[in-house]
């Protein structure tokens, strides 16, 4: 007979499996095309998977450093250096992380404290909020605009107080694909000027950048770098969202509190990736054609969907691409996303669930990261609809 009786009270009492992984369990279980979850279905770079193999045969098996191996994090400042001419120190202001997800949580755990008021963005990636409450701090929601999803800077300033520890943007914007503009990052730095508020700059779409727009890293912008941790993850940019590495790049100070965690939280992580991608990053061209190989699909899929009964302003970055369907039917995002992946077999993410109060654009997210062929076809299901 067992004994335990659960009295255990929820830490995140309102929080749901998160929608990805619900989508893709649904478009497995129907046989569906993934256009959910954001994930390439095409294979990761042989060269790479070959230095990995190489960094296990050599012996690189055991715990890597606690931050990161070196030549990895100097690789990163070194791109940095090249691509933005800012300049981070290797040693103190870079920590290799298990994904982008634990850099976001790590960063949050490192400074949020109860009460805290941490400024997000909605529709928002799902890891931010949970975190922010697990360390008692408010999330303070600013919804976006429903098509343009561009930020009310204005809006922003009204709701800043004494309490309010961090704002977190994210750009390239997961799931609208809008990317702020240097006058975006300028107003805010505008707005961040003589305060303490702190940045966490979500950027893990960086390479994934489309038409003449240029990544506005919070590096470049000398009052947002000073305050920001900048978070990216090899995921996105080597098709290999399964390894779950990634980076934080912070200023000392706030690099010093976000090892403390990070030492706790894992450690360090998987050593023979961060040797291999230590060696592929050095060269330039495994990042820089990244925006327009993305870009082409883009267009590809958006081609097909001229026929169908879809509105869309195509995706400026990400692999996201937005389809407003009130045009096709009056029920709710969520109902129809989950009726697609059952009945027309593809699956797709709602927005609402990313929205304040859930509320429904009529709106939903595919993911574009996917061979042509699987892009032909899901437009074929897409124009029947
Ligand atoms: N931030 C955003 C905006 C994302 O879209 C994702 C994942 N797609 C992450 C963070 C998490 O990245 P990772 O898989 O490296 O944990
Ligand atoms: N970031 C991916 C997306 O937006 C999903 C990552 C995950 O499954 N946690 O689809």
């Amino acid at each position: 007979m067992p004994t335990y009786k659960n009295s255990l009270k929820s830490k995140l009492p309102e929080v749901p499996t998160s929608i990805f992984s619900v989508m893709s369990s649904l478009a497995n279980e129907h046989k569906a095309i993934n256009l959910s979850q954001g994930f390439p279905n095409f294979e990761t770079s042989k060269e790479l998977i070959n230095l990995v193999n190489k960094a296990m045969l050599s012996g690189k098996n055991q715990y890597a450093p606690m931050p990161g191996i070196f030549s990895l994090r100097r690789a990163i400042t070194t791109k940095m250096e090249n691509l933005y001419g800012v300049s981070y120190h290797p040693e103190t202001e870079v920590t290799i992380t298990a994904g982008a997800t634990q850099a976001i949580f790590t960063a949050i755990a490192a400074t949020v404290n109860k009460g805290d008021e941490v400024i997000i963005f909605k529709p928002a990636y799902d890891c931010y909020e949970p975190a922010i409450q697990l360390f008692g701090g408010v999330p303070i929601a600013i919804q976006l605009d429903p098509e343009s999803f561009s930020i009310d800077w204005e809006e922003v300033k009204k709701v800043i107080n004494s309490k309010t520890k961090m704002i977190i943007i994210n750009t390239p914007h997961n799931p609208s694909g809008r990317v702020l503009s240097e006058k975006d990052m300028l107003q805010l730095e505008a707005i961040l000027k003589d305060t303490s508020i702190l940045l966490l700059s979500d950027e893990v779409y960086e390479h994934i950048i489309f038409d003449s727009e240029t990544h506005q890293t919070a590096a470049l912008y000398p009052v947002l770098a000073e305050r920001a941790f900048i978070i990216a993850s090899f995921g996105k940019t080597f098709h290999n969202t399964g390894w779950k590495i990634g980076y934080c790049i912070a200023p000392i100070a706030l690099t010093k509190e976000f090892r403390k965690i990070h030492q706790f939280n894992v450690f360090s992580v998987h050593h023979p990736t961060q040797a291999a991608l230590a060696s592929y990053i050095s060269e330039p061209e495994n990042y820089l054609n990244l925006g327009s190989f993305y870009q082409e699909k883009r267009d590809l899929f958006l081609s097909y969907l001229k026929e169908s009964r879809f509105k869309f302003t195509p995706s400026k970055g990400t692999y996201f691409q937005l389809l407003n369907f009130e045009n096709i039917t009056e029920e709710g995002d969520y109902d129809f996303a989950i009726r697609l992946t059952k009945e027309a077999k593809i699956a797709s993410v709602p927005i609402s669930v990313f929205n304040t109060n859930n509320l429904d654009t009529k709106v939903l997210r595919f993911c574009f990261a996917k061979t042509d062929e699987t892009l032909k076809q899901a437009a074929k299901i897409l124009c029947n609809i």
